[in-house]
């Protein structure tokens, strides 16, 4: 159950602490709060945890502070969409917008590696208007031979650079705890030239303690990959645990899943799994063609494979893209093979905006028929 506090009365009011004070009071009922700051008003939350069955639901609605109770029907009680659910979806984050309706290209380097080459990545990212970018530093690599990334010594200049560009967001991934801490300090020391969207790789998508840290810090927010060989009803449940944990600013990516039915692709890819996604959930989907992919094939159309699945996850309503580029991807350190030229940068964008207006044009015709 939640219980969904009226706009005046915020947690910190006399009204909001009555109602908490109201089901706190109640055996077996473990209520957790939750603010949450969307577009227009910031809206406190009460999930009810426990023996809900024993709760008389219009008791609390007839208190002063309540403007409404849902009743969580199913799975996802933080995530889900639940019938009669006012909530907003997204979170806006370092002047950045993310919800289901938005859309922002990750276009960005799979692996740091030389300052040089993250320079001109920042750098074509700002000629080309955009303020978010992906750079891994802490690589979880299939080889313990191969590169595991430059780590917390590449944070500095990553994040200077960043900010020199406009870069407002940068996607990291993240394998354990420690590196969320050493993310956090090299941003306060570097005077938070950028912000940086936390992300948990496909390999950890049931890490369930890394879910719990990530979770418990609400300053950054996350990026979670879909596992690539469970169900998506388990990878909405790893969401649910940065969720409950109190980190509700997650977007949920999709990234293919493993199986040789995919071939020749890399992964299997999973982007009509977008409208789902946004229909069971509350959060911003995002779409990874290039490790879906893995490859740069180009069809006889003249298309890369990559920006053909692009296209399929924008044209379904997908709010964000994560790809691979980089400046000499022969030189690549990681994942050379699927990413995307430089010069491809601004026909990759060209071919994302026509198939947004796709969406749009085809979201404008179905609501049409319901009016
Ligand atoms: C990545 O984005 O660099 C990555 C390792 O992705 P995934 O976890 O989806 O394999
Ligand atoms: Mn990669």
């Amino acid at each position: 159950m939640i219980v969904i506090l009226r706009a005046e009365s915020s947690l910190d009011t006399k009204e909001g602490q009555a109602v908490l004070a109201y089901l706190q009071s109640k055996p077996g009922i473990t209520p957790r709060t939750h603010s949450i700051t969307g577009a227009d008003r910031t809206l406190s939350e009460i999930y009810v945890i426990g023996d809900v069955g024993t709760l008389d639901q219009s008791e609390i609605e007839s208190l002063a502070g309540v403007e409404k109770v849902v009743r969580v029907s199913r799975e996802y009680r933080v995530i889900g969409r639940h019938t009669g659910d006012i909530r907003n979806s997204g979170f806006t984050y370092n002047g950045v917008r993310f919800d289901q309706q938005s859309l922002h290209v990750f276009a960005g380097l799979c692996a740091v590696d030389n300052p040089a080459n993250v320079e001109t990545m920042m750098q074509a990212l700002n000629a080309h208007g955009q303020v978010c970018t992906r750079m891994g530093a802490y690589k979880p690599r299939t080889n313990p031979y191969s590169f595991q990334g430059h780590g917390a010594a590449c944070l500095p200049w990553v994040f200077e650079l960043a900010g020199k560009y406009g870069i407002r967001v940068v996607a990291m991934e993240v394998t354990h705890d420690s590196h969320v801490r050493e993310i956090q300090e090299a941003l306060e020391a570097t005077g938070h030239p950028t912000g940086v969207m936390l992300q948990i790789g496909t390999r950890n998508t049931q890490n369930f303690e890394l879910l719990k840290e990530v979770g418990r810090q609400t300053e950054l927010p996350v990026l979670l990959k879909r596992g690539f060989g469970i169900t998506l009803d388990e990878s909405l449940n790893a969401a649910e645990y940065l969720a409950s944990e109190g980190n509700r600013n997650i977007v949920f990516c999709l990234r293919g899943m493993k199986t040789n039915m995919g071939d020749p692709h890399r992964n299997l890819v999973d982007f009509a799994h977008v409208p789902v996604v946004k229909h069971l959930t509350h959060l911003p989907v995002c779409i990874d063609p290039s490790h879906s992919v893995g490859t740069r094939n180009i069809g006889p159309d003249g298309l890369l494979d990559v920006m053909q699945v692009t296209a399929q996850g924008v044209i379904a309503g997908a709010n964000m893209v994560l790809a691979d580029f980089h400046p000499h991807p022969a030189q690549a350190l990681v994942d050379g093979p699927q990413a995307l030229h430089m010069s491809e940068l601004p026909w990759f964008l060209e071919d994302i905006a026509i198939a947004r207006q796709a969406y749009n044009a085809r979201v404008t015709r179905a609501r049409a028929r319901t009016q």
